[in-house]
């Protein structure tokens, strides 16, 4: 008697919960997880809110974008002269306008060291001059990083492969030592 209230114990312990164990894995996988869309990236706090279907931001009336498709990388502006010093072949993309690049502008954020300027409203129609730099490393910037992500992905959408963003652009650069 004793020894079968011993062998139901073992069975309650041990074998019954190995075989829920055993059930749970043979239930079918839960469903993928379905699409998720954000505002185009623009660098405003919208860009943060998730949404279910596509359409345009609440907010700021750009249009959402597959959340998937947001692929490029950040750089902080801290780090970005050393980042340049250990990547010498980057690529840096200002996209602002020609004056705010020659530094005609107020107020004057300056720029980076060897840079080129594309401003971003001519981008689209200009893509075709930056064709060579496909498969190079692209860092894209601005003042504050409202223009740049945008352009950072518009060129991850056209074939370049390798493209970064500087957070918060050139209005938060403390450091100078890249700076033209
Ligand atoms: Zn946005
Ligand atoms: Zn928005």
């Amino acid at each position: 008697m004793k020894r079968s209230i011993y062998i139901i114990t073992l069975y309650i312990l041990f074998i019954l919960p190995a075989c829920n164990t055993t059930t749970s894995q043979q239930q079918p996988a839960k469903p993928i997880a379905t699409d998720s869309y954000q505002c185009m990236p623009c660098g405003s706090s919208c860009d943060k809110e998730e949404y279910k279907t596509a359409g345009e931001c609440t907010h700021c009336k750009m249009p959402l974008v597959n959340k998937s498709t947001i692929n490029f990388k950040t750089i902080e502006s801290g780090a970005i002269c050393n980042y340049i010093a250990a990547h010498p072949n980057a690529v840096l993309l200002d996209v602002r306008t020609k004056e705010e690049f020659d530094g005609k502008a107020t107020p004057n954020f300056g720029t980076l060291k060897n840079a080129i300027n594309l401003p971003i409203q001519e981008l689209e129609n200009k893509l075709e001059t930056l064709k060579t730099l496909k498969d190079k490393e692209i860092i894209v910037y601005c003042s504050h990083s409202h223009r740049s992500p945008r352009a950072a992905y518009m060129l991850m959408q056209n074939g370049f492969s390798n493209v970064s963003n500087l957070a918060g652009g050139m209005s938060v650069m403390q450091d100078s030592t890249c700076k033209k």
